[in-house]
C-alpha cells in the first residue's frame, strides 16, 4: 500500500503522553481489520524519518526477529527501515 503511494499522517509528531494516547485512542477506534487505517492514523512511512533517521529498528516496540510492531494498537508486520509517529526508545 505504501509503495502505492498511500498518504499517512506522520505529524503531528507527539511530543509527550498526552498526545500519544491520543493517537493510541484513535487507533483502538479503528476496526480491527483496517490496517490502511492504522497505517494512515499513525503516520507510516517505508523509509527512516526525521533529522535523526529514526528506524523502527531502533524503537522499543520492534521485534527484530519477527519483523513485527509490538504496539497493541498496531500488531502489524514491518521492515526495519520503516517509521511511524508512534516510535519510542
Ligand atoms: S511503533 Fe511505529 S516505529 Fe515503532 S516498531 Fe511500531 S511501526 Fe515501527
Amino acid at each position: 500500500m505504501m509503495e502505492d503511494g498511500l498518504k499517512t499522517q506522520t505529524e503531528p509528531f507527539p511530543e509527550d503522553h498526552v498526545q500519544f494516547e491520543a493517537v493510541l485512542k484513535e487507533l483502538r477506534e479503528l476496526p480491527e481489520d483496517d490496517l490502511e487505517g492504522k497505517l494512515v492514523v499513525s503516520g507510516f512511512v517505508d523509509h527512516p524519518y526525521g533529522e535523526d533517521d529514526q528506524r523502527c529498528l531502533e524503537c522499543m516496540y520492534y521485534l527484530v526477529h519477527r519483523k513485527w510492531c509490538d504496539l497493541p494498537e498496531l500488531a502489524v508486520p514491518v521492515e526495519p527501515e520503516w517509521w511511524c509517529r508512534l516510535w519510542r526508545i
